[in-house]
């Protein structure tokens, strides 16, 4: 029995190595980062690693069956919210989330942004690399607050500066760690960078100190800035 199922067992993307069996599955693309994702794990049988094999084929299925309706701002703002860090920080996270992310990308759902692919990041990272407020060539004047005020001469005519290229990969660290709890809390069925622990770990481990110290420079850039 044992052996006819083992003769018969597809074993695509399982092989052996060592006394482990290595599991290694084409996951899609990441929707955050638009690169080519691959689930990988190992078990110690076979038949561990071919139900292992099958849940990341089921993951990969079930990709844009996200589980909950809620949208990007709804993760990012509970992903902050548990995020272990230095509160200046979780300040230039906010920064990033506030005045970057959260206006492009802030109101569609996970499902409807899992079923449009990199695009939006990509399209969002751009614009920003061309103007950090996004005025698509528009003109407008900048005010020196947002709050009820006489106009003096800090109100003026907006010119485009862009977003810091450190800055734009701090907010991709910060799309890419919050689909990642997301993946861990249920909320979307698919790990968005799963086997890039690699990438993973170097940009969280880049992410504090840039994101902290973008995030002071960020606060007086928003306005008319140094
Ligand atoms: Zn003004
Ligand atoms: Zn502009």
């Amino acid at each position: 029995m044992t052996s006819r199922k083992r003769k018969t067992a597809d074993l695509t993307g399982i092989r052996q190595r060592g006394a482990r069996f290595q599991v290694r599955i084409f996951g899609g693309i990441d929707p955050a980062t638009g690169r080519k994702l691959i689930l990988t794990g190992s078990a110690a049988t076979e038949a561990e690693a071919l139900a292992l094999r099958d849940g990341f084929r089921k993951q990969v299925a079930d990709h844009t069956a996200v589980r909950t309706n809620v949208t990007l701002r709804v993760l990012l703002a509970e992903w902050l919210a548990g995020h272990q860090v230095e509160p200046s920080t979780r300040a230039g996270y906010a920064l990033l989330i506030d005045n970057f992310i959260v206006p492009a990308l802030g109101e569609p759902t996970l499902p409807a942004l899992a079923k449009l692919g990199p695009r939006p990041y990509e399209r969002l990272f751009a614009e920003l690399g061309a103007c950090r407020r996004r005025c698509a060539g528009k003109p407008f004047i900048e005010h020196r607050t947002p709050r009820p005020h006489e106009c003096d001469d800090r109100c003026a005519t907006h010119a485009c500066r862009p977003l810091a290229a450190s800055t734009i990969r701090q907010c991709h660290a910060v799309l890419s760690s919050a689909y990642a709890a997301a993946v861990r809390w249920g909320w979307i069925a698919f790990q968005p960078d799963g086997g890039r622990a690699e990438a993973t770990s170097s940009g969280a481990r880049s992410g504090p100190t840039d994101a902290a110290a973008g995030g002071v420079h960020l606060g007086r850039g928003m306005g008319r800035g140094p």
